[in-house]
Parts: structure tokens; sequence; C-alpha cells
């Protein structure tokens, strides 16, 4: 008979020949050699965009409407209009006399989101907006066709302050908060998208959102608690998506996540994790000097408890980096000390920037950190890379059409001195 060898974390450890530190070339995107992260919770920009219908509960609509000499059972029959057909244009609201347009288009449907660029991925799976807000701010929003399912990633900040090295988004700084109403215009938006059949494969319908696009949701908690209730609750208060389909994204605001789980809301909470070891995620996750990983965990295994919902736990799988199979033994340590079964991994690989040492793993090194994960009992599943030929990880894109903005006008500058 043989028998099972099992290795601690470490004998791998010991085994493991390289390492490759964040530290090592300056963050993703810097424009100076010597660019530290610098983690950030306070916003460039103070100013707001203009209140709109779907920053407001039905009771607060039907007040606005009142203030601006309108009758409140208007709100009602225009918040069915806006969840119930995704219709955000007066014109098109049949029962709303003429009169009242521009008086409603001011109080409550103010234009919040416009596209600036759209690209198509992965064969026309995969569509990718940038929309620019009322203050010039740029943000993205990306939505994929799967087979049985259309996913929407959202932005919930304009730029993020959280600083992760390897992010695009991260090195735009803090820009600010996006408020409610462009947060569900973005999954307004995608619901038409969806309806109109322009995704080459999935349902006619948006059926998931994550808010895995621009900023770190948690640090825009009031917006993102709103929005959630917006997209949950049936119209006219909502838009009536499934709760079980939601995930709100974290790189790890431990305060914050043990607030969403004491909501009771029923939505998934993925946390970035991407390293096990404080030693290593305090350079790739500058928020981990705040929030160590242990802590991170036993917030994310209450938030499980709470809710019942089992746990993501996301890991861009970087080569040389954080890839090492004792690595994966540890996180399933971690994980297995807390409970069996509350938690999902999702390695991904890293959308690669030419030349740089944030590259995604190698295939072979992929697969042994999954058996590893796998062979401790950790429920693992690898997520593909959308669009990664238009820019795909978080605020590549944004970046680009900014520097390219920047450039313009640096090149007007020059042509009129
Ligand atoms: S990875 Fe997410 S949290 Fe980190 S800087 Fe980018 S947008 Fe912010």
């Amino acid at each position: 008979m043989t028998q099972k060898t099992t290795f601690s974390v470490e004998d791998l450890r010991r085994r493991a020949t390289r390492q490759v530190l964040p530290t090592d070339q300056p963050p993703e995107g810097a424009t100076t050699p010597d660019a530290k992260p610098m983690l950030s919770f306070t916003a460039q920009r103070r100013g707001y965009p203009p209140s709109h219908l779907a920053d407001l509960d039905v009771k607060a609509r039907k007040e606005l409407l009142k203030s601006a000499g309108l009758p409140g059972f208007r709100a009602d029959q225009i918040s069915r209009h806006y969840f119930g057909r995704c219709v955000a244009e007066v014109d098109k609201m049949p029962d709303v006399p003429a009169s009242m347009h521009d008086i409603v288009t001011d109080t409550l449907l103010p234009t919040l989101i416009n596209s600036a660029r759209e690209l198509v991925a992965d064969e026309g799976r995969t569509l990718k907006t940038v929309w620019e807000l009322f203050d010039n701010s740029r943000v993205e929003s990306v939505l994929m066709g799967y087979k049985d399912r259309v996913t929407l990633c959202v932005s919930s900040q304009a730029g993020c302050g959280m600083a992760c090295p390897f992010c695009a988004t991260g090195q735009m700084g803090f820009i600010r908060n996006l408020s409610t109403g462009e947060i569900l215009e973005q999954v307004r938006h995608a619901m038409l998208t969806a309806q109109d059949g322009k995704l080459k494969i999935g349902p006619n319908r948006l059926t998931n959102v994550v808010f895995m696009g621009m900023g770190e949701p948690l640090v825009n908690y009031r917006a993102i608690v709103e929005a959630l209730h917006r997209m949950i609750d049936p119209s006219p208060e909502g838009f009536g998506l499934s709760a079980r389909n939601i995930t709100v994204s974290t790189v790890g605001l431990v305060p914050s996540i043990y607030k969403l789980a004491d909501l009771g809301l029923p939505v998934t909470l993925a946390v970035s994790l991407h390293a096990p070891d404080d030693e290593l995620r305090d350079d790739l996750i500058p928020a981990n000097s705040r929030w160590k990983v242990g802590d991170l965990l036993d917030a994310a295994y209450h938030y499980y408890s709470v809710t019942g919902r089992r746990v993501s736990i996301e890991y861009a799988l970087i080569q040389d980096m954080n890839d090492h199979v004792w690595r994966a033994q540890l996180l399933a340590d971690e994980l297995n000390q807390r409970g069996r079964g509350w938690a999902h991994v999702n390695p991904i690989p890293l959308n690669p920037t030419p030349g740089s040492i944030w590259t995604a793993s190698l295939p072979e090194q992929q697969d042994a950190f999954v058996q590893q994960l796998r062979a401790a009992g950790i429920r693992t599943t690898i997520r593909d890379t959308r669009g990664s030929d238009i820019d795909g990880a978080c605020g590549q894109l944004a970046t680009e059409v900014n520097s390219q903005k920047a450039a313009t006008r640096r090149a007007n500058v020059r042509n009129v001195q």
C-alpha cells in the first residue's frame, strides 16, 4: 500500500527557488522610478454629481418632486419606467405629460454618465465602456457574456486610494467616490445592452453584478449599500436583481466587512487576498499595513457565519511572486483552521503588461497551485481573464484614455507656446 506523503508549509517553502518582490520595480503605471504606493482615504475632488432618482428611495423621490411643484404620485410612475423598463428619457414615458418633461429631467433624471469609448473583445463576448462623469472623471465598466449568465463589473470610485502596485487604477490615486446614481447608471446601461442582444453569448438580460471595477467599494460604503438595495429591491424601488448574484469585492477593510455582514443582505463577499502571508501582502496590498491577513480572514469568516454566503477568495497569480506551492498550502491552512467549506478560492492569471515583473504565472505553476489547494480540501476554480486584449485589468483603459487626453492637452499647450 502506498502512503500519501504530506509536506508542511516550511518543507515546501525550503524548496521554493525564486521570489520576486513587489518592491523590485516601481508600481504599475508609476511616472517616476522611485514612486511608492501610498494608501489614501481622502478624495482629490470634493464635487458631487447632481441628485438623481437612483440616489433616493421612493419616499424621498416623492418629496423632491413635490418640492418642485409636481404631484408626488409621478415619482412612482417615473420610477417604474426607470427601474422596470430601464428608461431614463422622459419623452419615452407616455404617461408623463410633455409640460413636465423639463422639470422631471432636471429634478430626477439628469445625465450622470456619458460613454467616452467602447471596446469589444473576446469575439463579442466582452464589452468595455469608459464613462465620462459630470466633472470629466473617467471610470469604466465591463460587460461579460457567458453561456448561462451576463455579468457586469462596475466601478465604485474614480481612481482608488488603495494603491495596489500591480493595478493601474491604484496609481491614479483616489479622485472621488461615485454616487449611488452613477453606479446604478452603469447597471441600467448594461441592462439595456444585454436586452438589445449586443453580446455574442449569454441570456438577453443582466444576471450578475460584481463590484470589481475601479475603486475599493467599502471605502464608498454608504453609496454602495444604497446601490445594493436599489439593485435588489423590486420595481418601483429598484431593479429587482437577485442578491445572490451580486458580489462586493474588497482588499480588506475589516471594520466595513463586519458592518456589511450586520446588514444581512445575502450578497457575496469577495476578498482580494493575493497572498496568505503578511510578509508579502504588506507590499502587494498596501491596505494590509492596516488590516492583517489573520484579521481579514476572521472578518470574512464572520461574514459567512452571519449571511450563510460562501466567501470568494480572489488570488491573482503572479509569476514567482505569490504563486508558490507553499503559499497555496499556507492559504489552505489559514482557511481550514477557521472552518470547512466556507470559502471558495478563485485564482486568476494576472493580465500581463509587457516587460513588467507583474506577469501571469506559468500554466504548470498555476496547475501546481490549484492542485495543492484542492488536495487540502479547498474548493478552487480558475477564473478566466476577460478583455486582456482591451486593457482588461481594472483601470488600464481609463488610465490610457486619461493619459491620451493629458498628452493631447500637453501637445495643445506646446502648439500655442
Ligand atoms: S486592485 Fe482594486 S483596490 Fe487595489 S488599487 Fe486597484 S482598484 Fe484599488
